[in-house]
């Protein structure tokens, strides 16, 4: 499951094309700036989260994949 193209390209606004992580864990102290492409479900679908545009997080690959594997849910996007 991923977000509809309406909220991705809401989201990517939003963003201005830079990731929009804000995790304490982040090596830019949770201000990276480096260029998006990944949309990231703050809560988890399997969690009761949703595809809406609030649930959404603008993400680079490396702090994505962080993400993942900080929260113990790797591999689900
Ligand atoms: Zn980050
Ligand atoms: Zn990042």
């Amino acid at each position: 499951m991923s977000f509809p193209e309406s909220v991705q390209r809401l989201a990517r606004q939003r963003a201005r094309g830079t990731c929009e992580c804000s995790a304490s864990w982040c090596p830019h102290y949770g201000h990276c700036r480096l260029p998006a492409n990944e949309f990231h479900h703050k809560k988890a679908l399997g969690a009761g989260g949703d595809d809406e545009l609030a649930n959404c997080q603008f993400m680079c690959k490396a702090c994505h994949q962080r993400a993942h594997t900080t929260t113990g849910e790797l591999g689900r996007l």
